[in-house]
């Protein structure tokens, strides 16, 4: 079975005016789809075959870039879009607001440093809370399509919540400001699925 694009489960111009109309449509339409074509065609006929993409990139030979690029990109924007979402969000809460103010003091704290992460992050990448086994969360970037599954990347850990800084994410609507979408992010997210993302993996 080839990986398919999923579909988004709001309509692109849900989360204006955060993240606009346009670059939702090209950012899902265009370039998700140009990840999850290459990484069809690059395990097309190899073991990978068939295989999940958490087992994919958990296992990943660093070396094999075909997959690391287009398999990294389409789970990282496969968690993307379900991290956000315009209504219904809920709020930081439960288990998972008690790790966040274990590691970082309060939620203002955590949306600091993820945001200075983001923000630091030079060129393309993204930022990411990852819990590891037994609750522990940790903000980390990344770059390019890699991520914390990964081999040897950074964190390590499971991917909670994410945040895609490259400029195809933004340019459109806010040019070079990155640190002005960093701060639209937030208006969206949708906690809802983070926690229970956190209570899966930790
Ligand atoms: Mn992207």
């Amino acid at each position: 079975m080839a990986f398919e694009l999923p579909k988004l489960g709001y309509a692109y111009d849900a989360l204006e005016p955060h993240i606009d109309a346009r670059t939702m449509e090209i950012h899902h339409s265009k370039h998700h789809q140009g990840y999850t074509n290459n990484l069809n065609n690059a395990i097309a006929g190899t073991e990978l075959e068939g295989k999940s993409i958490n087992d994919i990139l958990g296992n990943l030979d660093m070396n094999n870039g075909a997959v690391r690029n287009n398999g990294g990109g389409f789970y990282n924007h496969s968690l993307f879009w379900e991290v956000m979402n315009p209504e219904d969000r809920g709020y930081l809460s439960g288990d998972l607001k008690d790790a966040i103010e274990a590691a970082y003091g309060s939620k203002d704290e955590f949306i600091a440093a993820f945001s200075k992460a983001a923000a630091t992050q030079f060129g393309s990448g993204w930022a990411w809370l990852c819990v590891h086994k037994g609750g522990k969360v940790e903000v980390c970037s990344t770059p390019n399509q890699d991520n914390p599954l990964m081999p040897g990347v950074t964190c390590g850990g499971t991917p909670i919540l994410g945040l895609d800084v490259w400029e195809h994410a933004y340019y459109l609507n806010y040019q070079n400001r990155r640190p002005d979408y960093i701060k639209a992010f937030f208006n969206v997210v949708n906690w809802n699925e983070v926690e229970k993302r956190y209570a899966e993996a930790k």
